[in-house]
């Protein structure tokens, strides 16, 4: 499994660097849209129940980071502007996510 070994922002995208030499060019608006979070893909919560939240209303801040806490040696979790820090990406799902040519042929 690749892991990162380093990430920043730069202008409105999420450089990650990955320990087998790939990067990733995440903009940040579509990281976000795709966060993980129960509340923002519905995903069953712990009693099988869907856990939609409140619908997503996003403000400007709303895609701007602040940061990005490491969670144990498997996740990153983003701090977006607005507060939303619900979101916890695995290095997998975060890698399978990479939206460069080499990694979704189309
Ligand atoms: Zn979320
Ligand atoms: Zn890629």
């Amino acid at each position: 499994m690749a892991r990162p070994t380093s990430w920043q922002v730069l202008g409105t995208e999420l450089v990650v660097v990955w320990d087998d030499g790939h990067e990733s060019y995440y903009p940040l608006e579509a990281l976000r849209r795709a966060c993980p979070c129960a509340g923002c893909s519905g995903e069953p919560d712990l009693f099988g129940r869907m856990a939609y939240g409140p619908e997503q209303r996003y403000v400007a801040s709303s895609f701007q980071l602040v940061n990005i806490t490491p969670i144990g040696n498997y996740a990153l979790q983003p701090n977006w502007a607005d507060g939303h820090t619900y979101g916890i990406w695995t290095f997998d799902r975060l890698r399978a996510n990479c939206p460069c040519e080499e990694c979704r042929p189309s």
